[in-house]
């Protein structure tokens, strides 16, 4: 086998363990992992329109919308007037539904224990090839844009003499090493294409600071 059809056979493996996780949670709280993802969004992450919400978590909007519908069913989220378009609604989570999503857990403890278990220089490898792979599927049109470091306006990528902290955000003005690269950030506003292309490029060449 080659090295990427190993990388992939090792992310299936993990990407079923989390599959089979999710449906076994399901169980107990009677929500389908979709379902689970956009209450757990919503509740995390603040009201949002269904498109935002289906982009998020990567699915179709016609799924999104079903699960959207079942959660309203049950109680867990409402829609409200979108305030920044009225024939737009926004998907809130109810009292209910935050109760519900304080109980279910978005990872696995056991994946997280996993990760734990690798050294800091490893965690930060891995996260930096994440953040390559990612950014790859998204330019190929695989995926939507992530609101990932790699992708945000706010990042200044090899900025640093620093090895151990050579980026710089600039939206908190602070260094982080590759160990911070956040594959999902509250904060990210996407940068242009120019601003994207030079980022990356500096980013993926190991460049030091001018
Ligand atoms: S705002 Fe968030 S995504 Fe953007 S560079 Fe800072 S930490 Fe990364």
């Amino acid at each position: 086998m080659t090295a990427p059809t190993n990388i992939a056979t090792g992310l299936a493996r993990i990407g079923s363990f989390i599959r089979a996780e999710q449906w076994r949670d399901s169980d107990v709280s009677g929500l389908t992992p979709t379902q689970a993802q956009i209450l757990i969004h919503l509740a995390q992450r603040g009201p949002a329109r269904v498109t935002a919400v289906a982009e998020e978590i990567a699915v179709t909007q016609p799924t999104a919308s079903d699960s959207v519908a079942a959660l309203v069913r049950k109680g867990l989220i409402e829609k409200r007037p979108d305030p920044d378009d009225a024939r737009a609604v926004s998907l809130h989570p109810t009292r209910k539904g935050k109760r519900a999503a304080d109980a279910l857990t978005l990872w696995p403890d056991a994946l997280l224990a996993a990760a734990d278990t690798l050294a800091p220089e490893e965690q930060a490898a891995f996260l930096k090839g994440l953040t390559k792979m990612i950014r790859t599927l998204q330019s190929d049109g695989a995926i939507p844009v992530q609101r990932m470091c790699a992708t945000c306006s706010f990042f200044r990528p090899n900025v640093h003499a620093d090895p151990a902290k050579p980026h710089h955000c600039a939206f908190v003005d602070a260094a982080f090493g590759d160990a911070s690269l956040r594959l999902y950030c509250g904060d990210h506003v996407e940068a242009d294409t120019e601003e994207g292309d030079r980022n990356w490029r500096r980013f993926t060449s190991h460049a030091s600071a001018e």
